[in-house]
């Protein structure tokens, strides 16, 4: 039986067995998108649940001395909608691009 001490960590292994998606780096998954989410600010409680559901992710809370805001780097956004889905206010609409 093996160890789990003696199997190599994830950066030993040789290529084949991991692949790197590299997704931040090389794939603009923007570009996927047909429908945008668009955050209605003035409903959002900033409960940071789209934060946690979206798969890319690419949606982060924005914190200055004086306010936070929830922002989407359209980049990565590939408009599946489940940010939409999740928020407890139906403050983000899904709208064609
Ligand atoms: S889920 Fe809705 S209410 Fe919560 S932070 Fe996101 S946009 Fe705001
Ligand atoms: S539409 Fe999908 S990818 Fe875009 S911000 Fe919402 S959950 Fe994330």
């Amino acid at each position: 039986m093996i160890m789990k001490s003696e199997l190599p960590s994830w950066n030993e292994m040789e290529e084949g067995f991991i692949t790197r998606t590299l997704t931040e780096e090389i794939n603009e998954t923007g570009s996927w998108r047909t429908f945008k989410p668009v955050i209605d600010h003035s409903r959002c409680t900033k409960c940071r649940l789209c934060i946690i559901y979206c798969p890319e992710p690419c949606i982060d809370l924005e914190v200055t001395s004086s306010d936070e805001k929830v922002t989407i780097d359209y980049n990565f956004c590939k408009g599946c909608g489940i940010c939409a889905e999740e928020c407890p206010v139906t403050c983000i609409n899904m709208v064609e691009e």
